[in-house]
């Protein structure tokens, strides 16, 4: 049986269409699968799991089927659903884990982050990762008005588009001293992360042993889905 990984999906109601590509996904090759582990950014936004759309609903309803079919899902945030709650994932029947959790694929001790934390170049937005993390700033935060947390998502991601354009692509992907340190720290040789948008399998020297980082697809465009059967990895795109 395979398991499968995916993340970054962004879903948002601005994009319906990928929103259905996700549910079809889930009820036909997913519903299938051993696991689901989604790394992160499965939504555009999360400003509380008071602020729930038809998007959101129309997720934790698909997770909830497919746990309701002994198909485990897992959920580790990401820089955009950090927010995301024990109520929404009680809802949707899925499993939160810390970012840099170990599981076993297959045999395979694997480390599964996001991917923010091994951005380390990015030095203003491990600032800002810093900050919103601590709890008396996501307590604050989440007590605001909607109308106020709305209008600072919004704001946040304008000023993420902009930042983004502004800075040499190396700043916003991984640095490899931070990818070494996290597997030396974890004892694996196995990495999987999204977040940096560049999907790939990547060969790493892990003091002269060898070891792998595979980097999951975004759903912008289009679904992009990682199985994983024993050794075999592959990367699919979905329509
Ligand atoms: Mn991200």
């Amino acid at each position: 049986m395979t398991t499968l990984f995916i993340s970054d999906l962004h879903l948002d109601a601005s994009r319906p269409q990928i929103t259905r590509t996700f549910v079809d996904f889930v009820h036909d090759e997913a519903a299938r699968a051993k696991a689901l582990y989604i790394l992160g950014d499965l939504f555009e936004a999360w400003i509380g799991d008071d602020a729930g759309d038809e998007t959101s609903d129309a997720v934790a309803d698909a997770l909830a089927g497919l746990h309701a079919r002994g198909v485990p899902v897992f959920f580790i945030h990401g820089n955009r659903d950090f927010l995301l709650g024990d109520a929404y994932a009680r809802r949707a029947r899925m499993t939160l884990l810390p970012d840099g959790s170990i599981v076993d694929v297959d045999g395979e001790r694997t480390l599964l982050m996001h991917g923010d934390t091994l951005c380390t170049d990015d030095a203003p937005y491990q600032a800002f990762r810093t900050q919103s993390h601590a709890p008396e700033w996501q307590r604050a935060f989440l007590a605001r008005p909607l109308e106020q947390r709305r209008a600072f998502a919004a704001q946040a991601r304008a000023e993420s588009v902009r930042y983004t354009r502004s800075v040499a692509d190396a700043i916003t992907d991984v640095n490899d001293a931070a990818v070494v340190a996290a597997l030396r720290a974890h004892r694996v040789r196995r990495l999987i992360h999204g977040h940096t948008h560049r999907p790939a399998q990547h060969s790493v020297d892990l003091d002269g042993v060898p070891a792998e980082r595979v980097v999951l697809g975004d759903w912008y465009e289009q679904g992009s889905v990682l199985r994983c059967c024993g050794r075999e990895f592959a990367m699919r795109r979905l329509a």
